[in-house]
């Protein structure tokens, strides 16, 4: 058999795989920002990456989280002498930028060099966004495989860092462009011209999404937190990502941009589930009838019930969620929901879905008596007490309890998709406006 030259070339090329989790603190640092610095670390020594660097976020509901549990993985073809300075290079970046003087910070390394990610290491990535994992499975799921775990502290980052090289992104992904600041800036409010974000917006969407909240306007590509984000663009492809960057304009210097392959926006999360079924740590699609009104509770946080055939469970709209709470108090007994979201951990508090979408199936009609009309004069009548019947003052007539009318009241909700605003979102949820992503040139 023949080979081409650089199939030749592909052959004597080791494949190796780089996952990384556990970099940061709530004071600052970002797993995304360690990644691209090794990426552009390995690109200055002449190590290009095959394909986009991957961002994959992880269970939402994990309570070990620093803040959208997320990790990092990329792929670069090298030949075997160089496979000692990439692990270096990303040791090294790990080992300088990470939180390390931080107590929950516990980075992990995982090298892969297997030409095929094995199905085990696939399932365990789902795993690990749907569910929750331990260092000792990771540990054994490394050692299965022959990947190679480097544990700083703890080491809990082998977690996501095998995670991240084992989600293989096949059903459904989308790309963030995420701009860095330079290290002087980091901690201070960031400077980026509104407007352009709004032209930006407007130019690109629906092909990119969550730039601003739709009812307040706020930007939403930039983060609130210490980390060296500058501004993140969330599309569906890599080239409307960089047609959007180019529209924004940044205020103060940026340090480094890298695209990211991710799974945000994709409910790779969400698992369908009977009510019985729920699990705290799950993220689920349950249909149910609401069994419950909705109530307001202290905070500002709306709580109603659904229920199945299996059981009964909480489903909330919390106060960050504004005027999506607006759409969920209009719903009644035994209107028919599809409801999304996630189960956190709470062992005081009976399970509870934190809604991220509802869909309405089906609306109960609601019934309401009134008096009926008088024969003769067309007024309204009126009631002789309960049960007791109805009378015509003017025109003396009476009429039986019987006589009453049953009319439906015109519900203030329709059957329909509604979502929380992107202020409230969960990285990993799907925008309804994912659901029909259109084709357009750009
Ligand atoms: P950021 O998004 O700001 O980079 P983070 O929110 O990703 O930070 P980490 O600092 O990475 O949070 O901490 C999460 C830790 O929990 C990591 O060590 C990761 O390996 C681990 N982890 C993540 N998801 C799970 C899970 N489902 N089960 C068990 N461990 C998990």
């Amino acid at each position: 058999m023949k080979f081409h030259p650089q199939e030749k070339l592909a052959m004597n090329l080791a494949l190796l795989r780089v996952g990384i989790d556990d970099t940061d603190s709530k004071e600052g640092m970002c797993t995304t920002y360690v990644g691209a610095v090794a990426i552009d670390r390995l690109k200055a020594q002449g190590i290009k990456l095959e394909g986009y660097p991957k961002l994959i976020r992880l269970n939402p509901n994990w309570k070990l989280k620093t803040r959208g549990n997320c990790s990092v993985a990329f792929e670069v073809r090298i030949s075997e002498h160089q496979v000692p300075l990439v692990k270096d290079v990303v040791l090294g970046a790990v080992n300088e930028l990470a939180e390390l003087h931080h107590e929950t910070t516990n980075p992990g390394v995982v090298f892969y060099q297997g030409q095929k990610i094995p199905a085990k290491l696939k399932a365990f990535s789902k795993k690990v966004v749907r569910g929750v994992a331990t260092i000792e499975e990771a540990e054994t799921m490394a050692r299965e495989i022959g990947a190679e775990v480097h544990k700083f502290k703890l080491g809990r980052g082998i977690i996501g860092a095998l995670a991240a090289i084992g989600n293989t992104l096949e059903h459904d992904w989308t790309f963030e462009l995420i701009a860095y600041r330079i290290p002087k800036n980091w901690g201070t409010s960031r400077k980026i011209f509104a407007a352009s974000v709004i032209e930006m917006n407007s130019k690109t969407t629906p092909n990119t999404f969550d730039n601003l909240d739709p009812s307040t306007g706020e930007i939403r590509i930039t983060p609130h937190t210490p980390c060296p984000i500058l501004y993140g663009i969330r599309g569906e492809s890599a080239e409307i990502a960089i047609k959007a960057h180019r529209l924004v304009k940044a205020l103060e210097p940026i340090e480094r941009v890298v695209i990211y392959k991710t799974n945000q926006g994709t409910d790779e999360h969400l698992r369908r589930a009977r009510i019985a079924e729920a699990r705290p740590n799950w993220s689920v699609i349950v249909d149910g009838k609401v069994c419950r009104e909705p109530r307001v509770i202290p905070g500002g946080h709306v709580i109603f019930q659904i229920c199945d055939e299996t059981g009964k469970i909480d489903c909330a709209a919390y106060e960050p969620t504004r005027r999506f709470r607006d759409v969920v108090k209009k719903l009644t007994v035994g209107d028919k929901v599809r409801a999304y979201g996630g189960i956190k951990e709470k062992p005081e508090l009976p399970l509870t879905i934190n809604l991220e979408k509802i869909a309405v199936l089906g609306l109960a009609p609601v019934l309401k008596k009134i008096n009926p009309l008088c024969q003769r004069c067309g007024k309204r009548m009126e009631s002789e007490g309960r049960g007791k019947g109805y009378s015509c003052k003017r025109c003396g007539i009476r009429l039986s309890a019987k006589a009453a009318k049953i009319v439906a009241v015109p519900r203030e909700i329709e059957p329909g998709f509604f979502e929380v605003p992107p202020r409230a979102r969960r990285h990993l949820a799907k925008p309804l406006i994912r659901a029909k992503p259109v084709e357009r040139e750009y």
